[in-house]
């Protein structure tokens, strides 16, 4: 065979792999989730309402607010700061679909980070999708990263300066929109998501913000609540009532960025807010585990990190037979989110909250596929997110 066929055919081979490779990830970053609007949903909107700095880009997002006819105090729940820990998004979901409010306001954004749910850890082996079983067939969900996208943001700087402080950081958190709060109106994509947020909890008044994540086990800062000072009383009455186990961390007043640390802050947050962080115990995300399968991302089961937790070395009861499955993981954001609210409404009696949802031990006995609702039933109203 001649020098120059030799070539032409490796340039083929070399454009079919790049072309097979980059139409899945092409096809993720613009696959659209399906949201059925429950019962307590009274608009739908999007991010940019609220700063039209971020309109046109991935960074918006839609942005759903069930309010009662009674007026109230408000909440402002997300999930997606960051997009590979599901549980949050998923529970931001449930909450969409079977929360109805009597009294108040309950704003949900299940992608606070759109951009990063565009986009998987291709390296890390992450899947790309995970399916989550409904009674109504599965809900097909995106499988995102930590970061926004590089293909939205880039290139990265140097160093990380957080804005307003100063404060330097690890060049990677310039994408860590749990780096970025307070956010920048004149700052990067994150930065400017990150400003969004705060305008719309000034602008709809609301009072709670719950940030729900997912640790790994092999971390201490897992299976709890961080909460600043402000927050820390409705944190640990509210964890009391708590079906299951779960501890409070304080938030650190040195490092900044997160959205417990800045959004009730009375210089760079918005002073009548009280932000709540929960974290999941999600093993998927521990690096000693075997393949990160949808698998594990679903059920929680890992013989490798049972192995550790026989070591004593992790910082969350594991029963590897058990797992940790996303049932479990949404259930108890869910709860925990409902707590705060019940608890938050018993102290400040003129900015209650009132609401009728799921309960944790309904969830856990029903199964969580109970709590969505049918995307092809007659008259039901649908978003894409
Ligand atoms: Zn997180």
């Amino acid at each position: 065979m001649k020098n120059g066929t030799v070539k032409m055919i490796l340039a083929l081979v070399a454009i079919a792999v790049v072309a097979v490779g980059g139409g899945s990830l092409y096809a993720q970053r613009n696959y659209k989730e399906t949201v059925v609007l429950g019962p307590g949903v009274t608009r739908v909107t999007m991010l940019s309402e609220y700063f039209d700095g971020i309109k046109g880009t991935a960074a918006d997002t839609k942005v759903f607010i069930l309010e009662g006819d009674e007026p109230g105090g408000g909440v402002l729940m997300f999930g997606g700061a960051h997009a590979c820990e599901p549980s949050g998004i998923v529970a931001a979901v449930v909450a969409i679909e079977s929360m109805d409010v009597t009294k108040g306001k309950v704003v949900v954004i299940p992608h606070i980070n759109r951009s990063a749910s565009t986009t998987t850890q291709a390296s890390g082996g992450f899947p790309l999708y995970y399916n989550i079983e409904t009674n109504f067939g599965p809900r097909k969900f995106r499988m995102g990263d930590r970061n926004t996208s590089a293909v939205d943001q880039w290139p990265d700087p140097e160093i990380q300066f957080h804005y307003p402080t100063g404060q330097s950081q690890s060049y990677v958190e310039a994408r860590n929109a749990n780096r970025c709060f307070p956010g920048n109106a004149n700052g990067n994509l994150t930065e400017q998501a990150c400003y969004a947020v705060m305008q719309l909890v000034e602008k709809e008044g609301l009072d709670i913000v719950i940030d729900m994540h997912e640790a790994e086990l092999f971390y201490p800062v897992t299976n709890c609540i961080v909460a600043p000072d402000k927050s820390m009383n409705i944190a640990s009455f509210a964890l009391l009532s708590a079906p299951f186990e779960i501890v409070t961390f304080r938030s650190p007043q040195l490092a900044r960025g997160f959205s417990h640390r800045e959004i009730g802050d009375p210089v760079t947050g918005d002073p009548d807010a009280y932000p709540f962080l929960f974290e999941a115990p999600e093993p998927f995300l521990d690096q000693p585990t075997g393949p990160k399968t949808e698998k594990l991302l679903l059920d929680g089961k890992d013989e490798f990190l049972g192995k550790l937790g026989d070591l004593g070395l992790l910082f969350c009861p594991y029963d590897p037979e058990e797992g940790k499955s996303i049932d479990l993981r949404v259930g108890r954001h869910f709860t925990t989110a409902t707590l705060i609210i019940e608890e938050w409404s018993y102290t400040y009696e003129d900015k209650q909250i009132s609401f009728t949802a799921p309960s944790f031990e309904e969830i856990m006995a029903n199964g969580l596929k109970n709590y969505f609702l049918d995307p092809a039933a007659a008259g039901a109203q649908i978003e894409e997110m």
